[in-house]
């Protein structure tokens, strides 16, 4: 706070507040007043407070903001931080003239970067939500049949996670079969799995707050000789990022790795996304591993590297893992083994 210059910050991001206090509930404002950090929420929401912050103190209040700013202004506090990045233009508008006469500097996402870097508490967490997916993945993989759909694929893939513990899926699974494969964000649809070309399986859970995503694209027979080819051309970008990780290099680094490797193979136009994100409290967070971060690279971050290649109207590949970085590279944290796998050879 003080190399950015402010006295006090009004932090309303769910994922920062749960980061500096443990709160779970999500909604309320964090006024950090040092040496104090006062934490207000609505009635739903107090006793779930008291009982998950320690070292800080909980006010129930009709109207939070309100009382947040009735506190600063009492104070006579001058500069306050607003997380401008993820206030609405609504929100922001309010909590500036609820503020009155204080100076409001906008911090834009800057909180966001403090969780950059995970401890071993945060990483066991990341491991445990992989070590779920994983086991839902085999399952569901080993009850599927060729004439299943796309949903039906993702809704075992989500019941047997839950089962294994997973709070939640981390995003909506993505299934994304033969033309559709081509999609890189594509929803898993109510229709019977395509029985040629990729299978892009794209997962991730949650477990206590923290996210879990990898990718594994499979074929439903032995494919083409294009796309055998396509695939192995993002195996080994994928390949080359991860064997390029390690501290003090920037961001771009690990994506260039990747991305100039397609290029050189003629797919460059085809790979249409960064190769990478940060993961934590939020399945995307900071760093992105993309040609314009400049983040350097610290032990403890989290992030995945997922190169794809996609050609409308025939199919995409993309191979997702999840790396931590270590004193000398990276340690791979997902488990799903990413060669070449055919899934209904005998049918
Ligand atoms: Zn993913
Ligand atoms: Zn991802």
């Amino acid at each position: 706070m003080e190399r950015i210059g402010v006295d006090a910050l009004l932090v309303a991001h769910s994922p920062n507040m749960r980061y500096f206090t443990g709160f779970t509930g999500g909604e309320g404002i964090l006024l950090v007043l040092p040496p104090e950090q006062i934490l207000f929420v609505d009635a739903r929401y107090t006793l779930r407070a008291r009982a998950e912050c320690s070292g800080v103190t909980v006010r129930e209040a009709v109207r939070p903001v309100e009382a947040a700013a009735e506190v600063l202004k009492g104070k006579g506090i001058l500069r306050v931080g607003l997380e401008t990045a993820h206030l609405t233009v609504d929100r922001f508008r309010q909590v500036r003239r609820l503020l009155g006469n204080l100076r409001v500097k906008s911090l834009k996402d800057r909180l966001d970067t403090l969780r950059m870097v995970k401890d071993a508490g945060e990483i066991d967490k990341i491991q445990r939500a992989i070590d779920i997916h994983t086991g839902a993945l085999y399952e569901t993989l080993a009850w599927l049949t060729p004439d299943m759909t796309e949903r039906d694929w993702a809704v075992e893939f989500e019941y047997r996670a839950r089962r294994h513990g997973a709070a939640a899926l981390a995003f909506e699974t993505i299934v994304a079969s033969g033309p559709r494969s081509a999609i890189p964000h594509a929803t898993a649809d109510p229709v019977v799995l395509a029985d040629d070309g990729p299978i892009v399986f794209d997962h991730g859970v949650v477990y206590e707050g923290y996210c879990s995503d990898e990718t594994a694209t499979f074929f439903p027979r032995p494919p083409s000789g294009e796309f055998r080819e396509i695939y192995r051309i993002v195996q080994e970008a994928h390949d080359r990022a991860i064997a390029a990780v390690r501290p003090g290099l920037p961001a771009a680094a690990i994506d260039a790795a990747a991305r100039d490797f397609i290029r050189e193979a003629g797919y460059g136009e085809a790979f249409t996304h960064g190769t990478g994100h940060g993961v934590g409290l939020e399945i995307h967070e900071r760093p992105t591993i993309g040609p314009r971060d400049t983040t350097r690279l610290e032990p403890g971050m989290v992030f995945t590297v997922e190169p794809g290649i996609y050609l409308n109207g025939r199919g995409g590949v993309r191979i997702e893992d999840m790396v931590c970085v270590t004193d000398e590279g990276c340690r791979v944290l997902t488990k799903c083994p990413k060669s070449l796998t055919v899934i209904f050879e005998n049918s």
